[in-house]
C-alpha cells in the first residue's frame, strides 16, 4: 500500500547532525573548560526539529537547554527528566503550575513574578531554582539594573526560591561592540553588588553567539547561551568566531517541476513585476513562500541548479517560484535545486539568502514551514 511518508518530496531541509555535534566541540574548544554550555533550542531548535536536535545535543555534552516557552520545555521533558531547562521568556501566570511540574527553571524579572513563583512552590512544598535576569540595555526582559539589588533582597527572603543563575542579554552584540562592552560592564557591576560572583554554584551568563566574540576568560562568566553559532552560522560578517570554523547544519532544497521557454516581453508571475527581455528559458520550482522561501526574494534572490546560480524572476508565489535558466545547457523536471547550501562548486550561504530576503538568518531558519520535511542525514554517534 502507498504510504504518505514515502511519497517523493518537493521541498525539504537536509539537516546534518554530525556537523552540529562537531560545532559544539569546536565552540567548546575556544571556551575555558569550566564554562557551562547552554544550548538554545527555541523555535523548534531554530527550525531544525526539536527532538532530533536535542537528542544529538544530549550526546554532544551540552550542560543545559534554553527554550522560549513551556511547550518547548515539555518537548524536551518527553525525552528525559534530568536535563536542566532554562526558560528564557517570562512565564504567564497560568503557566506557573506546569512549569513547576515540568521542572523548568524560570527567569525572574520582577518582584511580582518572584512572589507568584514562591507561592506556587510553597503550595507544593517545593523549592524552585530560578535565574534572575538583569536588563542592562536590551529593554526587554529582566529587572532594570538599577533595581537589581532590591529584587535580589526580595528573592533572598523567599526560602522557596533558590537562585541558580544571573544573566543579561546583549541587544547589539553583532553590530555595536561599544554598547556591548557597556552592557557587560553594567552587568559585572550588578553581579558584584549582588555578591553572586563569590558563589561558584551560581551561573553567570551573558553571551549569545555574537557575544562570544568578546567573551572574557578572566570574567566571572561561567556559562554561555549559544543558538545560531551551533548551527554553523556566524552572527555577523567578519566575526572573530570564524576561527571556530563551524559547519552549516542546514540545507534547503527543492526541485524543478517544469522547464519552458518564453518569448521576449513576456510577464512572469503575479503582478507582472518581471518581463523577459529576450527569449528566456524558465524553470518553475516547487517551492514558494508557503515553504519559507520569502516573498521578498522576488527579482532579488538566486538558487543553484547543477551548481550554477540562477536568478529568481518575478514574484515568489505560495507554492512556486520561477528562475531564469537560459544559461544552463540542460535542466530537467525533477532536478534538485538548492536554496541554501552547497551544490557542486556552487554555494549559497544563509547570510546571502537573508540579505536577499531583507532579514536575518534567525528569521530565515524559523520561517521554513511545517510543509518542509526535515531529513536527518547523519547517524547518531560519530
Ligand atoms: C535566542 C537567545 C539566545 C541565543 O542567541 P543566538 O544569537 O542565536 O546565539 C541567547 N539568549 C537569549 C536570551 C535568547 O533569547
Amino acid at each position: 500500500m502507498m504510504q504518505r511518508n514515502s511519497l517523493p518530496l518537493r521541498c525539504w531541509a537536509e539537516i546534518d547532525l554530525a556537523a552540529l555535534e562537531g560545532n559544539i566541540r569546536k565552540i567548546r574548544k575556544v571556551l575555558p573548560d569550566p564554562v557551562k554550555y547552554v544550548a538554545v533550542v527555541k523555535a523548534d531548535a531554530y527550525g531544525h526539529g526539536m527532538h532530533q536536535t536535542v537528542a544529538r545535543l544530549m550526546h554532544s555534552g551540552v550542560d543545559l537547554f534554553a527554550v522560549a516557552n513551556i511547550h518547548e520545555a515539555a518537548q524536551i521533558r518527553e525525552m528525559g527528566s534530568g536535563w536542566p531547562i532554562l526558560l528564557l521568556s517570562a512565564l504567564l501566570p497560568e503557566e506557573d503550575e506546569y512549569a513547576l511540574e515540568l521542572q523548568v527553571t524560570p527567569t525572574i524579572s520582577s518582584p511580582e513574578e518572584a512572589r507568584r513563583l514562591a507561592s506556587r512552590a510553597k503550595s507544593q512544598n517545593r523549592t524552585w531554582g530560578v535565574h534572575l535576569k538583569i536588563d542592562t540595555g536590551m529593554g526587554r526582559l529582566g529587572v532594570w539594573h538599577e533595581e537589581a539589588v532590591k529584587l535580589w533582597q526580595v528573592i533572598k527572603e523567599m526560602p522557596e526560591l533558590h537562585l541558580e543563575g544571573v544573566y543579561t542579554h546583549f541587544s547589539s552584540a553583532d553590530s555595536d561592540p561599544e554598547f556591548t562592552k557597556h552592557q557587560r560592564k553594567i552587568f559585572l557591576e550588578v553581579t558584584e553588588a549582588l555578591e553572586v560572583n563569590k558563589n561558584p554554584g551560581i551561573l553567570i551568563h551573558a553571551d549569545n553567539s555574537a557575544g562570544l566574540d568578546s567573551f572574557s576568560h578572566r570574567s566571572p562568566f561561567n556559562a554561555v547561551r549559544v543558538g545560531l553559532l551551533q548551527f554553523g552560522i556566524l552572527p555577523y560578517p567578519n566575526s572573530l568566531l570564524a576561527r571556530v570554523e563551524p559547519r552549516p547544519t542546514f540545507r534547503f532544497i527543492t526541485r524543478v517541476s517544469l522547464v519552458k521557454t518564453l518569448p521576449p516581453e513576456t510577464p512572469v508571475s503575479y503582478g507582472q513585476s518581471f518581463r523577459t527581455k529576450k527569449k528566456t528559458k524558465v524553470a518553475v520550482l516547487s517551492a514558494g513562500y508557503g515553504d519559507g522561501l520569502p516573498r521578498a526574494m522576488g527579482n532579488r534572490g538566486a538558487v543553484l541548479i547543477g551548481g550554477q546560480r540562477c536568478p529568481i524572476i518575478g514574484n515568489v508565489t505560495m507554492d512556486q517560484t520561477m528562475v531564469d535558466v537560459t544559461h544552463l545547457d540542460s535542466v530537467q523536471a525533477g532536478e534538485e535545486v538548492v536554496l541554501i547550501g552547497q551544490q557542486g562548486s556552487g554555494r549559497i550561504e544563509i547570510e546571502e539568502f537573508s540579505e536577499w530576503a531583507k532579514t536575518i538568518p534567525w528569521e530565515v531558519l524559523t520561517s521554513v514551514t511545517k510543509r518542509v520535511s526535515r531529513l536527518y542525514k547523519t547517524p547518531l554517534g560519530i
